[in-house]
């Protein structure tokens, strides 16, 4: 078992493109670690980066203590599963489970062996001596994971490992994930663009922008109180409210901050009164309230609302500016309705207007 570290790492292209720029890391042994960003934000080069697949430009990468960043890919102890699994088209489940083995020249009856088990693990008895032409994007997918696991790396990099299958299985496959990692306790870090894949599956993230990191935490504090406006609006299944206002003098630790549509309860302990600030408050954390409201509150009118399942989107006119609330399904307002909000103070954040980054 080993941990990552990485240190000022930057990863710059032959074209000049900063891919990986100027990035400190720490990944914890046996940690599942996830890096999550948009499209372009370097997430892949990073993780290629630290496979050794792309040379480092500056900084360094080390595993379980070593310094690998001038090592070859194949000896640094990492194995990796590629968005496209790569597994050879002419060798059966078997042989492509223990190719890294067959290598390595490691004895036929140890890597029978070391097949059958690693099999077992990834539910892939029986399919042994198919080739991957004959096998589901589900069964492939682990086959994948399998030869790397075989390997027996001290580190596992997946990259997008889920992304190829279909919305039932990939559900199926996220469980699957992260029981075989708790159960293995293999360090590893996969790349993914899906803030829900991150945060059901991940013990950590790093959210990235543009090569750099813009949060690092746990699922919990990443959605609970993003660090920056980039990383609110990019965390959730539904987007944050992000509703310019400013903060009204306090009395106390609690003040409010006036939004358009009336004021939300804040901890403004630490921002100054009368300063511009980004408000930033989760719709699942809005509350549709039943009697009369006495503290801050938002006035509107429901514009219309969305089913989610259990929940529906309710999205508020207030005063000119859309707020998003969830409500029970059963609860739901029609349009038109004239409601009345309320939010506890600890779910309001309050963001800088200009840096973006969170104050309070
Ligand atoms: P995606 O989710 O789309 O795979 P990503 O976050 O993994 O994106 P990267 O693939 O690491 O991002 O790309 C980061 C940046 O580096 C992008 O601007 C991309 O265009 C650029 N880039 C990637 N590969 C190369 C390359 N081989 N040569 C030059 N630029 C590259």
């Amino acid at each position: 078992m080993a941990g990552i570290d990485i240190e000022g790492l930057a990863t710059v292209y032959p074209n000049g493109v900063r891919a990986v720029d100027g990035l400190d890391l720490h990944v914890a042994d046996g940690e599942f670690f996830a890096l999550l960003g948009p499209s372009g934000c370097g997430k892949t080069t990073l993780l290629r980066t630290i496979a050794g697949l792309e040379p480092a430009t500056e900084g360094t990468v080390r595993i379980d203590a070593a310094d690998v960043t001038r090592t070859e890919p194949g000896k640094r102890g990492v194995a990796m599963v590629f968005q496209d699994y790569a597994l050879f088209p002419h060798m059966n489940v078997s042989e492509n489970i223990t190719y890294p083995l067959k290598v390595r020249r490691v004895a036929m009856a140890t890597r029978t062996a070391t097949a059958e088990r690693t099999a077992g693990e990834l539910s892939l008895q029986g399919l042994l001596e198919r080739k991957p032409a004959q096998l589901s994007g589900g069964q492939q997918q682990r086959v994948a994971l399998a030869r790397a696991i075989a390997s027996q790396g001290k580190v596992l990099l997946l990259d997008e490992p889920l992304s190829n299958l279909d919305a039932r299985l990939r559900l199926e496959a996220r469980t699957f994930l992260k029981k075989l990692q708790r159960d293995l306790g293999i360090t590893t870090v996969f790349v993914t663009h899906d803030q829900a894949e991150a945060l059901a599956l991940a013990d950590r993230i790093a959210v990235m922008e543009s090569g750099k990191l813009r949060q690092l935490g746990s699922p919990r504090e990443v959605f609970a109180r993003p660090a920056n406006t980039f990383v609110a609006n990019f965390i959730g299944s539904t987007p944050m409210n992000l509703l310019p206002g400013t903060v009204a003098a306090a009395t106390g630790e609690v003040g409010a901050v006036s939004v358009a549509g009336g004021s939300l309860p804040a901890t403004t302990v630490s921002v100054p009164a009368d300063a511009e600030v980004t408000v930033g408050i989760r719709p699942e954390y809005l509350t549709v309230a039943s009697g009369d409201v006495t503290g801050p509150a938002l006035r509107g009118v429901v514009v219309v609302a969305e089913n989610l399942g259990t929940q529906s989107l309710v999205t508020v006119d207030c005063d000119g500016t859309l707020v998003g609330v969830t409500v029970p399904e059963e609860t739901e307002p029609s349009p038109g309705t004239a409601v009345v909000l309320t939010a506890p103070a600890s779910r309001v954040l309050l963001y800088d207007r200009d840096s973006g980054e969170l104050l309070a």
